[in-house]
């Protein structure tokens, strides 16, 4: 069996026994069927218990509870959205693109204020979120994100530092200037998940575990089929993420995109103090490949970034978690950002995929004609997402005509990637195309022009 405390330091240090639950056995009826026990399930169960304490939910989980990204994640509770303010201007409104960032903004502060209600340790620590520039090259990407608040009226969220403010707050080498705002969250991913799921568990909800589902059934009563059972429901909701590319109805709706961490060993105080990282503010830089760190209640450091590669077909597998190049790369990255630090030691890597729609615009959808509920696509953002999509989810199952039902995720469905060989070859171009671009940057002081075909698709 899966040793889970070796998916990653999260599930290792949630300080649950990872035991499996017990399996289904045989099949079963209930109102709410649900595939996936990371945030977008339990969030959902768990609303849906908030709105209708009778309904009957069932959990189906083909590992232990926060086996998928919810346990594996930057630990980010990040007010960002998939689809930013400049595309959802572009292709609704202003008015939703300030909608979409104020929800977003108060979904992060209610996943605070659940954690406080239900006793869940996560270690939320709303510090905010601190973009950087790692050179002149990166300058102008930070006025962009100044213009791009601006342009939805919320120019006062953000604040814009130099040089000497930015390595104030935080000391990287070369920064040349950040912005920070003050909505994200530092959270424990693990503890999060798991504590969620003791939660609905405590209200009458079951989780099992170690089982696999194969197939759903379409309509009025639609049916989870599992290995060991189907699950007869009402509806069934569908929160598996990337994983949800193995479905063939659901193959080219997200593309599964690796993305990897390193955790360095826990710092000392003089050493969080000689970088200034005495705060638990998330952190990433303007580069184009992502990259993203964060700092643990107990002075570890987080970095992840992506770039690991993609495979054909989509597939997953537990092997891909990890590659040694880009954790290599991670680590050697750090000691640039911080050498201050000499050569520190890192205890941990892990990775995981997150999930990727064509157009970067998450779906939270009930059909009740199919029967199915879905809430997906986050790409990569979906620490937090994720408890909106649960809350807009459950609010469609019920019927609660709320003002989040209206947003655009609501029956969206986005346009199907493209068919191999095409995203294969695309992917990897575009990841080495961003490499080369930042690398470019670095070398030349410039900023990036936007025009390259790599920087028009990331940026989308
Ligand atoms: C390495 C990494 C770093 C990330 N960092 C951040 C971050 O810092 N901030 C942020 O906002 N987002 C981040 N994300 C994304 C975020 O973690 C996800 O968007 C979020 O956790 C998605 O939650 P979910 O419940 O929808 O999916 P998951 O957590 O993936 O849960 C899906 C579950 O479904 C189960 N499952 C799959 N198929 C089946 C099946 N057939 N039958 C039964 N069960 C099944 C899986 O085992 C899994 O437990 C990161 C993701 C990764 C991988």
């Amino acid at each position: 069996m899966t040793d889970y405390a070796k998916v990653s330091y999260w599930l290792e240090s949630c300080g649950d026994d990872l035991t499996p639950r017990e399996s289904l056995d045989g099949s079963i009826d209930v109102d709410v069927a649900i595939l996936g026990a990371g945030y977008t399930g339990l969030w959902t169960a768990y609303y849906l218990q908030q709105q209708d304490p009778s309904l009957s939910i069932a959990i189906v989980e083909r590992e232990i509870v926060g086996f998928g990204a919810s346990g594996r994640n930057g630990a980010w509770c990040t007010s960002g959205f998939g689809a930013g303010p400049s595309l959802l201007t572009k292709r609704y409104s202003v008015q939703v693109a300030t909608a979409v960032h104020d929800a977003m903004v108060d979904t992060v502060a209610e996943v605070g204020r659940v954690c406080e209600a239900e006793g869940i340790d996560a270690q939320f620590q709303r510090d905010g979120e601190f973009l950087l520039a790692r050179g002149p090259h990166q300058i102008d990407a930070l006025d962009s994100v100044m213009r791009e608040y601006d342009q939805i009226g919320r120019g006062d969220f953000c604040r814009r530092m130099n040089a000497t403010e930015a390595s104030e707050f935080l000391n990287v080498q070369g920064i040349a200037g950040a912005v920070h705002q003050p909505a994200s969250a530092a959270i424990h991913p693990g503890r999060l998940v798991r504590g969620l799921a003791r939660v609905v568990e405590s209200r009458g909800a079951r989780i099992f575990e170690r089982t696999s589902a194969i197939k759903y059934t379409e309509g009025v009563n639609p049916i989870l089929h599992t290995d060991n059972g189907d699950v007869r429901a009402k509806v069934v909701v569908l929160a598996g993420e990337s994983y949800l590319s193995e479905f063939p109805k659901l193959h080219r709706q997200v593309m599964p995109v690796y993305s990897l961490i390193v955790l360095t060993e826990p710092l000392s105080g003089s050493q969080l103090e000689e970088i200034n990282w005495t705060h638990r503010s998330v952190v990433h830089s303007a580069s184009l490949l992502v990259d993203y760190l964060s700092r643990t209640a107990d002075g570890r450091i987080l970095f992840g970034g992506r770039g690991a590669p993609y495979h054909w077909g989509s597939k997953i597998r537990p092997e891909f978690d990890n590659h040694e190049p880009t954790h290599q790369r991670l680590r050697e990255t750090f000691t640039e950002w911080f050498p201050q630090l000499g050569e520190m030691k890192f205890t941990h890597a892990w990775g995981g995929s997150v999930g990727v729609p064509r157009d970067w615009m998450p779906t939270m959808t009930y059909d009740r004609a199919t029967g199915i509920a879905s809430s997906r696509g986050y790409t990569g953002e979906g620490v937090a997402a994720t408890n909106l999509g649960g809350r807009v989810l459950a609010d469609q199952i019920v019927g609660a005509d709320t003002e989040r039902v209206k947003f655009p995720m609501v029956g969206h469905h986005s346009r199907n990637w493209e068919i191999e060989p095409l995203r294969w070859i695309a992917t990897r171009y575009l990841q080495t195309a961003a490499i080369k671009v930042d690398q470019k940057g670095a070398r030349t002081g410039k900023a990036r022009t936007g025009r390259s075909i790599a920087e028009r698709l990331i940026g989308h």
